[in-house]
């Protein structure tokens, strides 16, 4: 089920983070553009960085 890999290194990935607004888990990528917004609510789950974005919901999962 889990994959761990060792010496990870930090590149592009998923992430499935949770709305604090509503609840709503949505999964984004790490080295999106755009910030991104919730769907179900609007509220924003992730805002953009130099390289990767920056979540601001809970990271529920990693998804590599
Ligand atoms: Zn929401």
């Amino acid at each position: 089920m889990a994959r761990i890999e060792t010496g990870k290194k930090q590149k592009t990935c998923f992430l499935k983070v949770k709305c604090s607004g509503c609840g709503n888990e949505q999964i984004i990528f790490s080295a999106a553009a755009t910030p991104i917004k919730c769907l179900a609510c609007n509220q924003p789950l992730a805002k953009t960085g130099a390289s990767r974005i920056t979540p601001i919901a809970k990271v529920v999962k990693e998804l590599w």
